[in-house]
């Protein structure tokens, strides 16, 4: 197996903090009068309770090669590799920005998670950087692109910040962790974008087993296709939502966001061996209306076999 070059740079959270006030009204009005433009403002309907999450520690006893992936919600997994925990995106809040209301509740208290080896977060924007709840989370390492620890606060329970470019590896004992390409935006409050190298995805590997982590991103062949000649990925957490928008919406956006089919085509790139569908069925639309768009395309792609569809609070299990 290959891997990108490695090049730790660890950052200490208390050393990066600046966030103003005005930033923060102003990406409030930002993200809200985006949301209306996409019809997706927020609405007082009560949360959908999902089922309960069972962290899936009997799995690593019966086969310690397995792979567990726990939907959370929108961008947040917990991930579970060889007795080692992952959780991504972390997003436990009702509201994204305080502004746009969840429709399910998340399916696990942070404080009901199995011991974290690390903490991945993907980019800054509100619905995958939420420092409400990265503050009900425990001390371990926080993995970031190198444009994401000027945005957080010196507050956050987490001390050790480990800020990874593209292609640079992280790694401890036999985890390594390697930021990699995403097509989407850079900054927080969708108009800074000056703030370079704040979105990435993640590759998790554990001696022969990868998982990749998209974050938000456009589909982009060859970027797909260069995670193919240096991993061999067994699961992709790949981004197919917001669903079920206007076509003029899919297009204006395809350059950082994947539709459900290009989602799928990323997947197929990539050359994984499975894919669980993620950053849907949470936050944008009405509950339970995207799964139906979701799992059409899956058949138009042939990729039942390949695809698991999860509900929020489910696990599944990967194993050859
Ligand atoms: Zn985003
Ligand atoms: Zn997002």
């Amino acid at each position: 197996m290959t891997a990108g070059r490695s090049g730790d740079r660890v950052t200490n959270s208390a050393l990066v903090a600046r966030r103003s006030t005005f930033t923060s009204g102003l990406a409030l009005a930002v993200v809200a009068s985006v949301a209306t433009a996409l019809g997706v403002a927020a609405c007082g309907a009560p949360l959908r309770p999902p089922m309960h999450l069972q962290v899936p520690a009997g799995e690593f006893n019966d086969d310690p090669d397995a792979i567990t992936v726990s939907w959370i919600g929108h961008a947040t997994l917990l991930v579970g590799i060889r007795g080692h925990w992952f959780l991504t995106d972390p997003m436990f809040s009702d509201r994204i920005a305080g502004v746009l209301k969840r429709k399910v509740a998340p399916p696990i208290a942070p404080s009901e998670l199995p011991p974290l080896d690390a903490i991945l977060v993907s980019h800054a924007h509100f619905d995958h950087l939420d420092m409400p709840s990265l503050r009900r989370l425990s001390d371990v390492p926080l993995v970031v692109p190198p444009g994401i620890p000027t945005f957080l606060p010196r507050d956050l329970p987490q001390h050790q910040v480990v800020a990874l470019d593209t292609w640079q590896s992280w790694t401890r004992g036999d985890v390594r962790i390697t930021a990699v390409p995403a097509a989407h935006g850079d900054g927080r409050y969708l108009l800074d974008r000056w703030h370079k190298h704040s979105h990435t995805g993640w590759v998790i590997e554990i001696g022969d087993r990868t998982v990749y982590f998209a974050g938000d991103t456009g589909y982009v062949a060859e970027q797909a296709r260069e995670l193919r000649r240096r991993f061999r990925i067994d699961v992709g957490l790949i981004p197919v939502g917001p669903a079920g928008r206007a076509g003029w919406v899919e297009r204006w956006r395809a350059d950082v966001h994947t539709s459900p089919d290009t989602a799928l085509d990323l997947f197929s790139d990539t050359g994984a061996q499975w894919m669980v569908p993620i950053h849907f069925g949470t936050f944008f639309q009405p509950a339970g209306f995207e799964r139906p768009i979701v799992e059409a395309a899956v058949a138009r792609h042939h990729l039942e076999h390949a695809v698991r569809v999860l509900a929020i609070g489910e696990t599944t299990t990967f194993r050859y």
